[in-house]
């Protein structure tokens, strides 16, 4: 049994099908392995009771192949807290349509994973609750904000989990874990019911240990949705097809110099990285070396536009409505400040602040109004690059997984793990993290490719070709 812990999607359905293994035996033995070692990884913050679970059909796509969903991602009639003091007691009366979407056919979530308290942090530490830890080195972080999801699947505890991806949130951690992460074209998965944080950048992300199951599950809960205006209406695909050990040809890709060379690099993320284009190569791609001169001001900008948002997004949790409420306020006014005050963590008032301050009448053309500025000029920039080029590729991030606390002090350097992973947010370009590399302590090492809009099918294709020629992807911690 214990061959099943990463094994992926695919796998495990086949076993399903030749009945290897039966269904209730699967959940059990994963339910198990939470139970035992999750006690040090620290990913969920709720498992739930398998007598809630439904029967799926075998011959449905997932067929009760269970994944953790990122606790601010709705699922009815369970809590959803967001890792938030304030939304400790909030149970949701209905599903997130990315939750729907696997239900029907076939999914099962076991539970919800931890994360940075309301998506905001890039370690996993500002949940109220606990701070997940990195299955590779249990003093290390697992990346965020969508840790916990990333720690489950890198620990075998689930072959698949969601997160969301704001700034990097999937991408980072799928890299400090060592699995593959998408963020998608903007607008490619509904967000109906995924908790806002910064609502023109938020994205619903997927995390598997292969590229054929990412595959599978963005066809899975991809497409138009009603009840999320921002969805684009362009068909899905079956994105597992055409999936081969060969490159889409032709194909080039523009490797982001000032990226991949910048200062602060991590010497063996470079070699690494330099590896992967070599084996991309011989594969056939073409590759040319190109520089974003914008990248260098994304985290900047993306910092004064997610606060923004953030501040406005967050105004609805005020006592009244979701949560937290302070029960022995003076007044309505008392109400709203206290209950906010002892419902968000310090991050998050933070940034409530400072959102409201480069949104405030003297400065709002100074800060907002320049960072939209920036957005735009990255986002031509991107689509300049992609009138010759198929698709680009830089690390995913400069440096391999970081002890628990590196950043307490020094929160600036911690704003600034974004850097590699923001631009794509800002373009809604999607981008896929995929493993390519370990560093000589065997901490894993993220690849990260970037297409034009709507073009995952190919960077799916990039991918799995890449992951029949590699085998880090079937590297996997001991616990
Ligand atoms: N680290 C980024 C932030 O804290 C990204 C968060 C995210 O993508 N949800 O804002």
């Amino acid at each position: 049994m214990h061959s099943i812990a990463f094994a992926s999607i695919q796998e495990l359905k086949e076993k399903l099908i030749s009945k290897e293994i039966s269904y209730s035996e699967m959940i059990d033995f994963f339910l198990k392995r939470f139970e035992t070692f999750d006690i040090n990884i620290n990913a969920a913050i709720e498992i739930f009771d398998k007598k809630s679970f439904g029967q799926p059909s075998t011959q449905s796509v997932l067929a009760g192949i269970p994944g953790l969903i990122k606790d601010n991602i709705c699922q009815q009639n369970r809590v959803t807290s967001c890792a938030s003091k304030m939304l400790e007691t909030f149970v949701s009366p209905y599903n997130a349509t990315v939750v729907d979407r696997l239900e029907q056919h076939g999914g099962i979530s076991i539970g919800r994973a931890n994360c940075d308290e309301f998506a905001m942090g890039s370690s996993t530490e500002t949940s109220v609750y606990k701070k997940t830890r990195n299955p590779w080195d249990i003093l290390r972080v697992p990346g965020g904000s969508s840790g916990g999801s990333a720690a489950a699947v890198a620990a075998g505890f689930v072959p698949w989990a969601l997160g969301s991806d704001t700034g990097g949130s999937v991408r980072q951690p799928a890299a400090l874990c060592g699995i593959v992460g998408l963020k998608p074209t903007y607008g490619r998965i509904s967000r109906y019911g995924l908790v806002a944080y910064a609502s023109s950048l938020d994205q619903v992300g997927i995390f598997s240990r292969t590229v054929w199951d990412n595959a599978l599950l963005l066809s899975i809960i991809a497409g138009q949705d009603t009840k999320d205006a921002t969805t684009l209406a362009n068909a899905v695909p079956d994105y597992t097809e055409g999936l081969k050990d060969q490159l889409p040809r032709p194909l080039s890709i523009g490797i982001i110099e000032n990226a991949l060379y910048a200062q602060g690099m991590d010497p063996e993320i470079v070699s690494a990285i330099e590896e992967a284009i070599n084996i991309l190569k011989v594969l056939g791609a073409t590759m040319q070396y190109i520089t974003l001169p914008t990248l260098d001001y994304s985290a900047a900008a993306y910092f004064i536009l997610s606060r923004a948002e953030a501040a406005s997004n967050l105004a609805r949790f005020d006592g009244v409505r979701y949560g937290l409420r302070y029960e022995k306020a003076k007044n309505l006014m008392d109400m709203y400040g206290k209950t906010r005050n002892l419902g968000f963590g310090e991050e998050v008032k933070s940034r409530i602040m400072v959102g409201n301050y480069v949104l405030s009448s003297g400065h709002s053309g100074e800060y907002y109004g320049n960072a939209k500025r920036v957005q735009y000029a990255i986002r031509q920039e991107f689509e300049e690059a992609f009138k010759n080029l198929d698709l680009l590729l830089m690390p995913t991030h400069p440096m391999p997984a970081f002890t628990l606390g590196t950043f307490d002090i020094d929160t600036l350097q911690m704003d600034l793990q974004d850097y590699f992973t923001c631009p794509m947010n800002l373009a809604g370009v999607p981008a896929l993290s995929i493993p390519c590399g370990f560093t000589k302590d065997q901490l894993p090492i993220g690849l990260q490719l970037i297409g034009p809009h709507l073009s995952e099918h190919r960077l799916y294709k990039t991918a799995y070709a890449y992951q029949q020629h590699t085998d880090w992807h079937m590297r996997h911690p001991t616990l």
